[in-house]
């Protein structure tokens, strides 16, 4: 690592000491996860961040998780998510990457289904977190609760290698500005009904919930996964 502190290196130093200060105040005993949202942005930035210590990364296009997967095959213990939404032709791609950590927007059966021939070809296992479309919005990927907690029940019986880790949500952009998060709460409601429909502790699945924006408010709401892209790498230039 060089010896001066890049600003990438800098701005994820103070997300990190933010979320622990937050988790800290909950009376939280662990922090949640941080994910560096890299889309859009170059590996050599990706490494910047990596050798701060930040293992794990989110991309939003298959093509970008490819690409910069191959450049940074390397960095053994690199983990990625990807966060971006699913389509039936691309689900082979994601899963050839090398180090792919955790899928968090799985949003139906045919996909959970393909996913698992997927990794059982490759006799390998990953993570999913289930979508949920907390605020309702047509232009949003992501289940109903309902949905939501019957494909989490498929995936966790069904699948033997996707590991059913938790839901996510994106939420509304007017919800980011509430606290609490209405979005927030909702996921949390999801999370803790299935628990209980299935007869296990909350603490074995995850919320992912928070992003720039909103990523202290998800904290205090029970987050355990936050997803945070423009105050680590700075403001994204617009998708041609
Ligand atoms: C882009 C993106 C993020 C990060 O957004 P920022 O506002 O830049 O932190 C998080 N989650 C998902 C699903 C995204 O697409």
């Amino acid at each position: 690592m060089s010896v001066v502190e890049t600003v990438i290196q800098s701005n994820l130093k103070q997300i990190l000491e933010t979320i622990h200060l937050i988790a800290r105040e909950c009376g939280r005993t662990t922090a949640p996860r941080l994910v560096a949202v890299s889309k859009t942005k170059p590996s050599n930035l990706i490494l910047e961040c990596y050798q701060a210590g930040q293992k794990h990364f989110g991309e939003n296009y298959v093509q970008e998780l490819e690409e910069k997967g191959a450049e940074l095959r390397d960095l053994q213990d690199i983990k990625w998510h990807y966060i971006g939404q699913m389509q039936s032709n691309k689900i082979s791609k994601i899963c050839a990457v090398p180090n792919l950590y955790c899928i968090e927007t799985l949003d139906n059966e045919k996909h959970a289904q393909l996913l698992e021939k997927e990794m059982n070809k490759r006799g390998l296992k990953v993570k999913v977190l289930i979508q949920v479309n907390t605020s309702d919005e047509e232009q949003k990927g992501g289940l109903q609760p309902n949905e939501a907690k019957e494909l989490g029940k498929f995936v966790d019986e069904q699948c033997a290698h996707l590991e059913f880790s938790g839901f996510m949500t994106i939420g509304s952009v007017a919800g980011s500005s509430m606290t609490p998060n209405p979005d927030f709460e909702k996921l949390r409601e999801v999370r803790d009904d299935f628990a209980k429909e299935v007869g296990r502790g909350v603490e074995g699945f995850e919320l992912s919930m928070g992003m720039s924006d909103d990523f202290e408010t998800a904290i205090r709401q029970g987050s355990t996964n936050i997803r945070v892209g423009s105050k680590i790498f700075g403001p994204r230039l617009p998708k041609k």
